[in-house]
């Protein structure tokens, strides 16, 4: 790679106050702010459009987990009174639609800059400012530089030989090509069996000629429950939302969902039943995180609620042998990320659906018609790689990003990231980290965790603003804190053993094979709390200046 042209050329006003880099949920939210208080700014996008996640996750079935209007902005209670959401769980174009409302009526898309990639940022010490090298070799500056750059949006296919071989149609699920691929009379793979690779699959089963699902390890998945919402109950929702905000505030997670207040030993056996019953009914997330407050620390609860969810998936599944393969046996039910699925399990009982186990029958190669694994040749049309993301510092390992004294954050974050609050790193003055690792919104409901922390960020700003500071870097001691706490969070929870992203496990990136401790697993309402004691304490380790 080239280095960019950064050198630093002494003090200089910038081109812009503020570079938000991304136009994803967050993106989009910290330019409304930033807007709002006057700010000369510009948010960059590498992709054609806004939107980020929603605009890149076109595969057919992908839609949230979240309670759709719960996930929506809250900032504007017009916005609020005036969208609908025809679902209790949205679809991605309706998402997506949403998010282009949102530019829309707030004047945010003029301040967007669209296929426009950030390859570096520098910054240049003397001048106090960052050069970001963008794509097509342009630099721009700016005086603080807020990264808004997904959680999830490094794909990783996998590391199989011969992969450029394969004469059909390939992508990873992120790189869907759009609505025009027809899958009818197809002879499909899917390889993976995350949260997309179940969403794709219940959704095209019913679609192809054939579906091929190649599964190294099974996940704990439960139905989602999804179900229209009536005009009537969306004029409900809309004259609620003070209370659905309220709740989610209050919940762990940020959902509307918080945990019931019994542990397993306190409720009886038939209690539990009737309660598990009630939640596999439910729809959402509440048979995760509504669950009896231990299942997802205690092991004794989790194993006994793991084999209810296996009884379920064993009456769900007509064949013995291919329901015990969609259970998994490595890990308990919740502690990696739960997919929430719609007939699922029912589509293995198709005639044109095959499960093969990688475990079993790991592959070989991509082949130019399909792919061999120890056991036999496959022919197919089109293989989908579901295979997940480079979660969270992905995004930033794809950025060369180089602090003062020629610090690059790669280097910084070598052994596993270092933040303080999740939003800045020593040696990186100036650089705001916004919804990434160490923070609430990763493992909550997103959009919940994003509006506070941009809250939180943009009333720094102010601060700032009104002191005539330029200048913040957190130092050592804080740095250190932060770090460790996060570290001791998971000690908490049986996540501490996932082999997910949650545990920033991903064996097809080099170095990635191992446990990191990527997110705040505190709680959101925890991680409120730890930056408003920050902020009241004179914005405590942090040095403005
Ligand atoms: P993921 O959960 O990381 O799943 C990746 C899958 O690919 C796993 O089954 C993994 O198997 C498999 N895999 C990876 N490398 C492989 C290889 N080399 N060979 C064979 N199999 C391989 O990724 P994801 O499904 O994209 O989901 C990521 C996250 O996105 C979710 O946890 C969720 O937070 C978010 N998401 C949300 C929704 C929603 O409903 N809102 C939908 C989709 C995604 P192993 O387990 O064996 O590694």
């Amino acid at each position: 790679m080239t280095e960019p042209d950064t050198t630093p050329r002494g003090a200089a006003a910038p081109d812009h106050e503020f570079i938000v880099v991304g136009t994803g949920v967050c993106g989009i939210y910290q330019l409304y702010q930033l807007l709002r208080i006057g700010a000369d700014v510009v948010a960059l996008d590498a992709h054609a459009d806004l939107g980020g996640t929603w605009f890149k996750n076109r595969y057919p079935g992908c839609r949230f987990d979240s309670e759709s209007y719960t996930y929506g902005y809250s900032f504007s209670d017009e916005l609020l009174q005036e969208w609908n959401w025809s679902e209790n769980f949205a679809a991605q174009p309706e998402t997506l639609r949403y998010l282009n409302h949102v530019a829309d009526k707030f004047g945010l898309r003029e301040h967007m800059v669209f296929n426009t990639r950030v390859s570096a940022a520098r910054f240049d010490d003397e001048a106090g400012l960052w050069r970001l090298k963008v794509d097509d070799g342009r630099v721009l500056t700016c005086r603080f530089l807020l990264t808004a750059v997904g959680l999830l949006s490094i794909p990783t296919p996998p590391r199989i030989p011969g992969m450029d071989s394969f004469r059909g149609v390939s992508m990873h699920t992120y790189d869907w090509p759009d609505e025009r691929l027809d899958l009818t009379g197809q002879r499909v793979a899917v390889i993976g069996a995350g949260a997309s690779g179940i969403q794709v699959i219940a959704s095209i089963a019913d679609k192809v000629e054939s579906l091929t699902v190649l599964q190294r390890r099974p996940n704990w998945a439960a139905p989602l429950n999804n179900s229209p919402i009536s005009e009537d109950e969306m004029a409900k929702i809309k004259a609620s939302y003070e209370e659905i905000f309220a709740r989610c505030d209050e919940t762990p997670g940020g959902f509307v969902h918080g945990p019931d207040r019994r542990k397993f030993a306190e409720a009886t056996p038939e209690e539990r039943r009737e309660l598990w019953e009630k939640l596999y009914r439910a729809p959402g997330f509440g048979i995760w995180l509504g669950n009896l407050r231990d299942v997802l620390t205690d092991e004794t609860a989790n194993e006994a609620f793991s084999a209810f969810v296996a009884e379920k998936i064993r009456e769900r599944v007509k064949d013995p042998r291919t329901a015990e393969l969609l259970i998994p046996k490595d890990h308990g039910f919740g502690v990696q990320r739960v997919p929430l699925e719609t007939n699922y399990y029912e589509a293995f009982n198709r005639d044109n659906v095959e499960l093969v186990s990688l475990s079993e029958t790991p592959i070989e190669e991509i082949t130019p018609s399909g792919l061999r694994t120890t056991d036999r040749e496959y022919e197919f049309d089109v293989i989908v790689y579901a295979t997940g993301f480079d979660a969270i510092t992905g995004a930033y390992d794809h950025i060369d990003i180089v602090g003062r004294d020629g610090l690059r954050l790669k280097d910084a974050w070598a052994d596993g990231p270092v933040t303080y609050l999740g939003i800045q790193v020593v040696g990186f003055p100036n650089l705001l980290m916004l919804a990434g690792v160490h923070t609430a919104s990763v493992a909550t409901n997103a959009p919940r965790a994003i509006e506070a922390e941009v809250n939180w960020i943009t009333q720094l700003i102010e601060h700032m603003r009104a002191h005539a500071y330029t200048r913040i870097e957190t130092t050592e001691e804080a740095q250190g804190w932060w770090t460790a706490r996060i570290k001791e969070l998971y000690g908490r929870l049986l996540l501490r053993k996932a082999r997910s992203w949650f545990t920033g496990y991903n064996a097809n990136v080099a170095g990635h094979d191992r446990t990191r401790y990527l997110l705040y697993v505190g709680g959101a309402p925890r991680y409120r709390t730890a930056l408003e004691e920050v902020s009241e304490n004179g914005y405590e380790g942090f040095v403005l200046s």
